[in-house]
């Protein structure tokens, strides 16, 4: 029953390996799981935290920042003395103290239409841990062609936003066709985000990506979550394919090679 977990391995994940929904199967899915976390910021840091202490086996982060003070009030996995250094090096480092289980592939760079489509076919699954809109585009677009899920998430002042994309459903174009004109939409810089915000939106985020290595449970497809933690509400309103979407729809593109992730992100003309 054991499968290949060793004795410290049965010790750390015991109220997995308890559980029938995970059990040693499920365990040995997890260490066998491959999640790429884009965003190494305030959601990157829970969906981190929580996928390596849940022993996710290979975890690639993505994030070409350096760890900055004013960071410190919601990026968890950081701390006071990574200031000035590469926020994949102080994540990766962190990893390695919490989970000797977990592989870190750093990735310090910014996915580009050239190489995304690489990077995300060696995962299982992607966290969508990002601050902007081409890279959110960008990834659905990939994962897309690449049929690899994502676990959405965006956050603005007290709100989180929440969605899961599978292969087989609707995509984040299908529910926002176009991106919003650049400098229309104010960053956590220019408005500020109470700190705690990102850990419960990146908490949900982690939990879907675990249900989709264990493939178990519903996952959060076609459906968006809005969390207001002002009014502490959560509202699920459901969404469809288009037909017509240039990413999943009938006349689907099958690469994101010379895609402009500018300004709109639209596909073609
Ligand atoms: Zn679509």
């Amino acid at each position: 029953m054991s499968l290949s977990l060793d004795a410290t391995q049965l010790d750390r994940y015991s109220r997995h390996i308890i559980m029938d929904e995970v059990g040693p199967e499920g365990q040995k899915r997890l260490l066998d799981g491959r999640a790429l976390i884009v965003g190494a910021g305030g959601l990157g840091a829970p969906v981190i935290q929580y996928l390596a202490a849940a022993g996710v086996g290979h975890l690639g982060i993505v994030d070409d920042d350096v760890v900055e003070r004013s960071n410190l009030q919601r990026q968890v996995i950081h701390a006071d003395a990574d200031v000035g250094k590469p926020k994949v090096e102080s994540a990766k480092a962190f990893v390695e103290r919490l989970n000797p289980d977990v592989d870190v592939e750093a990735y310090e760079m910014r996915l580009d239409p050239d190489d995304v489509e690489d990077v995300v076919a060696g995962y299982d699954v992607v966290v969508d841990a990002s601050d902007n809109f081409p890279t959110r585009y960008m990834l659905n677009d990939a994962c897309r062609i690449a049929e690899v899920p994502i676990a959405h998430g965006a956050i603005y002042k007290f709100e989180g936003q929440l969605t899961t994309l599978s292969p087989d459903g609707p995509c984040y174009r299908c529910l926002f066709p176009e991106a919003p004109e650049p400098g229309t939409v104010p960053d956590c810089a220019t408005t500020g985000v109470l700190g705690v915000l990102p850990g419960t939106v990146g908490c949900i985020q982690a939990t879907e990506a675990v249900k989709l290595l264990l493939d178990d449970g519903d996952p959060l497809v076609g459906r968006l979550l809005f969390y207001d933690a002002m009014d502490m509400t959560f509202e699920t309103v459901p969404y469809q394919r288009r037909p017509d979407c240039p990413v999943c729809g009938e006349d689907a593109v099958d690469t994101v090679e010379g895609i402009e992730y500018t300004g709109g992100c639209t596909v073609g003309d």
